[in-house]
């Protein structure tokens, strides 16, 4: 599903907004109802923006859930649900989903960052339960510093982007690390035992 750059096609498409305080200087009773015009006017692209983003956070939701019957996630604390969406990405966002090409598909990651944790996984527990879809939150603590081969907790073991665990030296990128260990906890593939 492509994500188009809401913000940015608003933002183009309304180059009328600067020009009422330039034309209205001096013009006496214009200007008030040409300010008001131009305030309404910023106030409707906002409300349209943030629709978007909803918008695409129930289509990515939904896409979730008709591929998939078990969605695990890590469970968000009521402080980062009242939290505002962080601006940029955050690599250690609570919560991860199996990156087998579905997710990215569906535009996850985006809407995700459009919307904030809160509000998508509000959207998603709505779908996930009009589609009798299993949906399970799991203990976000060290999903990213714990190795997903031998158990071994390191802060040491996460180096941005990579993922080498100090004591068995398995490899993979931290994206996939934090994904297994929610399916972990989840319960949704079993660990290595052999
Ligand atoms: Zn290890």
């Amino acid at each position: 599903m492509p994500n188009p750059r809401h913000g940015k096609r608003n933002a183009e498409a309304s180059p009328t907004l600067s020009a009422p305080s330039r034309h209205s200087r001096g013009g006496g009773a214009r200007t008030a109802p040409r300010h008001r015009r131009a305030v309404e006017r910023v106030a409707e692209l906002h409300r349209k923006v943030r629709r978007q983003r909803t918008d695409h956070a129930h289509k990515a939701a939904l896409a979730l859930v008709r591929d998939y019957d078990q969605v695990a996630h890590e469970r968000l604390s009521i402080a980062n649900m009242v939290r505002a969406p962080k601006p940029k990405p955050a690599p250690e966002a609570p919560g991860s989903f199996l990156p087998n090409g579905a997710a990215s598909r569906a535009g996850l990651n985006r809407s995700i960052l459009e919307v904030g944790w809160g509000v998508f996984l509000g959207i998603l527990a709505q779908k996930a339960e009009s589609a009798a879809r299993i949906r399970i939150p799991v203990d976000p603590r060290n999903t990213s510093r714990t190795c997903p081969e031998c158990g071994h907790v390191d802060d040491e073991n996460r180096d941005g982007e990579k993922f080498q665990c100090t004591a068995c030296g398995y490899r993979d990128h931290a994206d996939r690390v934090g994904a297994w260990n929610v399916a972990l906890r989840a319960g949704l593939v079993l660990p290595d035992v052999a």
